[in-house]
């Protein structure tokens, strides 16, 4: 009974603390989760519209180059000119050319372009073309590598759907990116910018922390990154592999968050950030989340116990109450009559016990003359008082004393002796004691009312097994006591 209460109580614990447990982690589980999108999508957000940004920035550089060098079509005088069939007398070869270098001159001096000019097809040419240009292509012809590389390209510009191309890393040089563009049967427009100009226009207002821009051609070469030392080289194979080809699009998985959009001439604008830079945040909020769980479930633990260990004591001692009640006589506290049977006849049982056992039964003489004259109260106190001399004299460790009826009771006692005769001398000072005690504390009652009590004591013997069996006796020694005049001990101690 008392293990079912208590698997009863340890399973609501569990319950509860189950409960908190379950609860708090799945809240929190929403909560981060939550969090963790919205902090994914405005990242991812803001990284589109910088990426966003910086495409169109790049649209505008190379549109305003390709503007500066379509207008060397302005004037007829300009893209009509051709040394190769012209049949102009070196006078008006120097004077046409000296017009187009002047244009040219206007148009590329506010510009900080590293090449801007046109190369015939005789590998002469107007304007600024460079030393390093010239010498890129080692002793190649300039004219017939730049053709080549126009005529590999699938580039249609805005401006002139005849023919252009945009190409970086020219013969290996990384430091320059060139528009080509052909100007008329026998000459080709070039025009180069340094690719590190492209800082300007790299430049955004939200800059985070492990964030990495770069603009890569259409063989996927990095023209540039705001990480310099990766100019030049083939933009990362993980990078790659989650755009797929992909463009204008913004993807996120598990380790990187990548953006990326195209430009007018097909290289691309690429941004990547790692994902735990994104959700850095979210970790942070994470575990102090987690923490604070770890915090309430300890608190609901700890509540949860002092609650189970007070419920618990509580429910034992109202068990015990419960207990005691069912054994004890409430007006006195000795055991009642079933209990005090019991008791008995446990100790009858053992053979043992049995020898050295002696029954007394008491019963107060003319107890109703004290309720008659004293009143029913001083009755009660009397009963009580005469109890608790009983508990005070018979005070052995096998000793029970119990209230068998109203004015009854009986004392059980195993004495510690080795012999069973020597129980009559064992017992005879504690019968002695008895009777003084109570004449000194009865002597009031004794006076007005004649109180006095009778007992029968008597040595159990090796039949006297049941309680019955010794009862009868020691109640037929008691009434002996009682028909010859009250007031005394009547004994039975056989010889053995
Ligand atoms: P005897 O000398 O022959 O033993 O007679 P007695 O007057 O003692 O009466 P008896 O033993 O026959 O009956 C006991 C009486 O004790 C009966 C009842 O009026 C009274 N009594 C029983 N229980 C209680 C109690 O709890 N309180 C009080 N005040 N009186 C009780
Ligand atoms: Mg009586």
């Amino acid at each position: 009974m008392e293990n079912k209460f208590r698997i009863i109580q340890l399973k609501m614990v569990a319950l509860f603390v189950g409960t908190v447990l379950g609860t708090s982690a799945f809240l929190s589980f929403i909560l981060i989760s939550r969090s963790s999108l919205t902090l994914r999508k405005n990242a991812s957000n803001l990284i589109a519209a910088n990426t966003r940004q910086i495409e169109l920035n790049i649209d505008n550089y190379l549109e305003s180059i390709e503007r500066a060098a379509s207008l060397l079509y302005s004037d007829e005088n300009y893209y009509s000119y051709d040394p190769v069939v012209d049949e102009l007398d070196e006078y008006e070869n120097i004077q046409k050319k000296k017009l187009i270098e002047d244009k040219i001159r206007n148009l590329g001096l506010l510009n900080n372009y590293s090449d801007f000019g046109i190369i015939y097809s005789n590998n002469q040419f107007v304007g600024w073309i460079s030393q390093v240009t010239q010498q890129m292509f080692l002793d190649e012809d300039l004219y017939i590598n730049f053709e080549k590389i126009l005529k590999s390209s699938s580039y249609k510009s805005k401006n002139n759907s005849n023919g252009s191309a945009w190409v970086f890393g020219v013969s290996g040089n990384e430091d320059r990116a060139y528009y080509v563009k052909r100007f008329n049967e026998h000459a080709l427009i070039v025009v180069s910018f340094y690719t590190r100009e492209l800082q300007n226009v790299f430049k955004f207002p939200e800059q985070l922390e492990g964030m990495t821009v770069r603009l890569t051609d259409e063989k996927k070469k990095i023209v540039f990154s705001s990480d310099s030392t990766e100019i030049g080289e083939i933009i990362p194979s993980n990078i790659s592999e989650i755009l797929d080809d992909r463009s204008n699009i913004s993807i996120m998985n598990k380790k990187l968050l990548v953006t990326s959009n195209t430009c007018q001439n097909n290289w691309k604008v690429i941004c990547s950030i790692p994902s735990y830079v994104v959700i850095k945040d979210n970790v942070k909020l994470q575990s102090s989340v987690i923490m604070m769980i770890i915090i309430l479930v300890a608190m609901f633990i700890v509540i949860g116990l002092l609650a189970y260990r007070r419920v618990n004591k509580s429910a034992e001692s109202f068990v015990d109450s419960l207990a005691r009640q069912a054994v004890s006589d409430q007006m006195t506290g000795l055991l009642n009559k079933t209990s005090f049977q019991e008791a008995v006849e446990n100790c009858l049982q053992d053979e043992d016990k049995r020898k050295k056992a002696v029954f007394l039964m008491i019963d107060l003489d003319n107890f109703k003359q004290v309720n008659d004259k004293l009143g029913h109260l001083v009755g009660d106190q009397a009963i009580r008082k005469f109890a608790s001399i009983l508990k005070n004299v018979y005070d052995g460790k096998d000793f029970y004393i119990g209230r068998l009826g109203g004015d009854e009771f009986g004392v059980f006692c195993v004495l510690d002796i080795v012999e069973e005769s020597e129980a009559k001398d064992e017992i005879m000072p504690y019968l002695e004691e008895f009777r003084t005690i109570f004449n000194s504390s009865f002597s009031m009652e004794q006076d007005i009312c004649g109180l006095s009590y009778s007992c029968g004591a008597v040595k159990a013997q090796k039949q006297d097994s049941r309680y019955s069996f010794i009862y009868q006796k020691a109640d037929k020694l008691l009434y002996e006591s009682k028909n010859t005049g009250k007031g005394k001990d009547t004994l039975l101690f056989p010889e053995v």
